[in-house]
């Protein structure tokens, strides 16, 4: 490896700035992202707020017709050389995802892969068929095609910057929207710089991406912004319902991704083994800061005491740490107010009853494994989504007590069942109220190919991804002709 080679990232070209049309200071300043796993700064980013939100819609708004204008193909190939990008610097691009929101190796390069295909599954949308005949009202041809929203802004959380970013950007570019994106400010880079950079190298026009670093003020002004006509939004139910009030206001479509409380449901013929893998990767993969993550494990009370202990021995055996420089099962949480909000919520539940099997303790930010048993309703660790690596087994007697348990929370994103009976599994999985339903499967699954998105405080019942994108990034217009114009009584 030639070590002097120029890096695909280097800081160079965007150390301190935002990507307005290209990359330039933001009116806002810089902020500095830092490591969370030692503090360590990485770079500074340009910090933009309301004004420089404002100049990347108008830019964004001006650049749209050309935009919708160009070829299929030449917006299909863009897509593609941004896939192929991303892939080629995976390794170098992977340890910045690592460090800036202390994800393992596994998890980092999880996002460069779904994110190439997040982008190649967008370049395939470009070309599809956008139309349709309808049924003749007289002697004039009608049509409706599907047409471009206009400047979409997008908006996403510091868990899975890359992927869930670059899942909305691609799909509205390349279905001839343009675009203003805020990443979370605390992953700026994963979640923003990177995108801007292999767009900026694959050849996408100036204009049609903006990216803009910012804290909810800037997420607000996007929201409120006369040149954007849509926003997708990924983020809490909390800031979700604030994104779709202030869209609303403004009478702006809004997609709402937000958060979830995974019902896992382990029935008494499962394989212990199997399940007990399948609890610990949905309960604890990136510290559990998953929005899929399986944040209720409900087994059967004739099996709960062998897979607790399965569990058990699991958590004590996936180590915290520094993910950049040991090898480790878990790495930091994105904050100190998220390990407190951890703490609070498995406090609460041993004060109310719970057993503390595993963990339940902090060095810092790394906050180990933890399984609780005998989590009941009333308990925060039952009703909330924790954001943290922590198990919370309930356990049921009867499958119908399973769904009534699972169908408690206000969210409705994922579930899974697991059993040997694979008619149970499915007729139990069929009252479920999920957007997303896993048979012998644990609850973080996703892909460019399926619509992915939640039921009640989950989302407003939009989906991204395979064929909900068109519906969600493109609109109806419907198309009368008349060869020639005929007077009408006046
Ligand atoms: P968050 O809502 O605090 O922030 C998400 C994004 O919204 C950030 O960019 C933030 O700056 C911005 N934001 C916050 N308040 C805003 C406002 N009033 N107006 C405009 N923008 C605003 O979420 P978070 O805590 O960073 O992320 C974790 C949450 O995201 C969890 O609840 C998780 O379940 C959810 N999530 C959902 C999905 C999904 O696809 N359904 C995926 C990942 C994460």
């Amino acid at each position: 490896m030639n070590m002097h080679a120029p890096k695909f990232l280097d800081t160079g070209r965007w150390g301190g700035m935002a990507y307005i049309s290209e990359w330039q200071e933001a009116l806002g300043g810089t902020i500095n992202v830092t490591d969370p796993a030692n503090g360590n700064v990485l770079a500074a980013v340009g910090f933009c707020g309301v004004a420089d939100v404002q100049r990347a819609a108008a830019q964004a708004r001006a650049a749209q017709s050309a935009w919708a204008k160009t070829q299929p193909s030449t917006r299909a190939a863009i897509l593609n050389r941004a896939a192929d990008l991303l892939e080629q610097n995976g390794a170098e691009l992977a340890s910045w995802v690592m460090q800036e929101s202390g994800s393992i190796h596994a998890k980092a390069m999880i996002e460069i892969e779904h994110g190439a295909l997040f982008i190649r599954h967008a370049a395939s949308l470009a070309m599809q068929p956008s139309g349709m005949f309808l049924p003749g009202m007289d002697d004039r041809t009608n049509y409706a095609r599907r047409v471009p929203h206009g400047v979409v802004g997008v908006i996403s959380p510091f868990n899975f910057p890359l992927v869930l970013s670059v899942r909305s950007i691609a799909a509205a570019i390349a279905l001839g929207n343009t675009v203003v994106h805020k990443p979370d400010p605390r992953t700026p880079i994963s979640g923003g710089i990177i995108i801007a950079r292999i767009f900026e190298e694959a050849g996408l026009p100036k204009g049609v991406l903006h990216v803009v670093p910012g804290g909810a003020e800037a997420g607000e002004a996007l929201c409120s912004d006369p040149n954007i006509a849509m926003v997708s939004f990924t983020g809490s139910a909390r800031g979700g319902a604030k994104v779709g009030e202030v869209c609303g206001r403004n009478l702006k479509r809004v997609q709402l991704e937000l958060g979830g409380k995974n019902a896992l449901v382990i029935l008494d013929d499962a394989d212990l083994d199997i399940a007990a893998s399948n609890a610990a990767w949905g309960a604890f993969l990136h510290q559990g800061q998953i929005c899929m993550a399986t944040g209720l494990i409900l087994v059967d009370e004739k099996i709960e005491q062998g897979l607790t202990d399965r569990l058990v021995a699991k958590a004590q055996h996936l180590p915290a740490g520094d993910p950049s420089t040991q090898q480790v099962a878990l790495g930091p949480i994105i904050s100190d107010a998220q390990v407190e909000m951890i703490q609070k919520i498995v406090d609460d539940a041993v004060a109310k009853g719970a057993k503390l099997l595993a963990g339940g303790t902090h060095d810092g930010r790394f906050y180990t494994a933890t399984v609780l048993s005998g989590v009941k309703p009333g308990m925060l660790a039952f009703e909330e989504e924790i954001f943290g690596p922590v198990a919370c087994i309930t356990s049921f007697k009867t499958d119908d007590e399973a769904v009534s348990l699972a169908n408690r929370s206000d969210y409705g994103l994922a579930a899974g069942v697991i059993s040997a009976d694979l008619g149970r599994a499915m007729a139990l999985g069929d009252q479920l109220n999920v957007g997303q339903l896993h048979i012998n499967d644990q609850t973080i699954n996703g892909g460019p190919y399926a619509p992915f998105g939640g039921r009640g405080k989950s989302g407003n019942g939009t989906r991204v991804g395979g064929p909900a994108d068109i519906e969600e990034f493109t609109q109806w217009q419907w198309v009368s002709v008349k060869n020639a114009a005929t007077p009408y009584p006046f």
